[in-house]
């Protein structure tokens, strides 16, 4: 175990981390807003990385990010084997709740069936070689999934769809506006990289209606936070059916990179979302304030359709 992840799988690339929000949601806690947003049922969750290889470095990345390779290296093991081995240890790391007099016992005991894969741990899951067998292994198991990617991989996208193994729910992490702050926001200085992620906004226009999307935005005052009008042209530009106008949130690793002076209010986080929903025309849905996150629907039947996971 590293930082709480627990390496799973015979090579040990994956690994999974007891979300903060499962432990919360066990003794009456609360729920993650992608519960509020989407009815994902927090206890339920399994947040899992494929592999520790990421071609960004993001500032704003809470997670210890140091350690991460940028290309994939060595085995890469099967789907099977990493959901059966990250299910046991979730299992295994939840034990602990039996003992607490807080738990709620059907939510213990339904827990210990996941419903939901959130690939987006640690790392970036298109850089794992078997990213599509993994989708499709978790839907095999009638299990959801979440893959929440940085965009420089357009080409595996593609491949998703080509090979019937778009996730549940496909994001996109949008925390720039053009090539100079997407340097700056993913401390990538590839030239292409700017390139690649606007590939992979056109690439999600095209999956529109194929699988639901997401823009995800993290925002850090003196950052990445204002520009709604360049923003809002790639919202526009990506047609996804959701976007979370979301706070960085001083945590981890990051909060010595950014301070946290850079951290949005939630109030300052709703007046931006107003301006993206009226610029865009997406429409403003709902928030939640622990999480200082607003979410945008691209429309009233995106809207309806938002609770899929409850
Ligand atoms: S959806 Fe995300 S925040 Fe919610 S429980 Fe799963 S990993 Fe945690």
């Amino acid at each position: 175990m590293r930082a709480g992840y627990f390496f799973v799988g015979p090579s040990k690339h994956a690994a999974i981390k007891v979300c903060a929000w499962t432990k919360k949601a066990l003794i009456g806690g609360g729920e993650c807003y992608k519960h509020a947003f989407y009815g994902i049922r927090s206890w339920r969750c399994l947040q899992l990385a494929a592999g520790m290889y990421c071609d960004n470095s993001c500032p704003h990345c809470w997670r210890e990010t140091s350690f991460l390779g940028k290309t994939w290296q060595g085995a890469a093991d099967s789907p099977s084997e990493i959901i059966d081995s990250a299910i046991e240890a979730q299992r295994h790391l939840l034990n602990g709740f039996a003992g607490n007099p807080k738990a709620d016992v059907s939510r213990l005991e339904e827990a210990q069936a996941p419903l939901h894969v959130a690939i987006s741990l640690m790392g970036e899951p298109t850089l794992y070689p078997r990213l599509s067998e993994l989708i499709k292994e978790i839907r095999d198991r009638k299990m959801t999934s979440f893959v929440v990617s940085n965009g420089l991989h357009p080409e595996v996208l593609r491949l998703l769809k080509e090979e019937h193994a778009l996730p549940t729910q496909l994001y996109l992490s949008l925390n720039a506006w053009d090539a100079a702050s997407f340097a700056k926001a993913s401390g990538n200085l590839s030239s292409s990289a700017w390139l690649a992620f606007l590939e992979s906004i056109a690439e999600m226009k095209r999956l529109q209606g194929q699988t639901r999307t997401v823009l995800r935005m993290t925002l850090a005052k003196g950052f990445n936070f204002g520009r709604a009008k360049e923003y809002s042209e790639i919202i526009k530009a990506s047609g996804c059916d959701y976007c979370e106008v979301k706070a960085w949130m001083a945590l981890g690793s990051s909060r010595e990179r950014l301070g946290v002076q850079a951290m949005p209010s939630h109030q300052e986080i709703t007046v931006f979302a107003a301006e993206l929903a009226s610029q865009t025309g997406y429409l403003y849905s709902v928030e939640h304030i622990p999480s200082r996150v607003v979410l945008l629907c691209r429309d009233a039947e995106a809207a309806r359709q938002r609770l899929l996971f409850s």
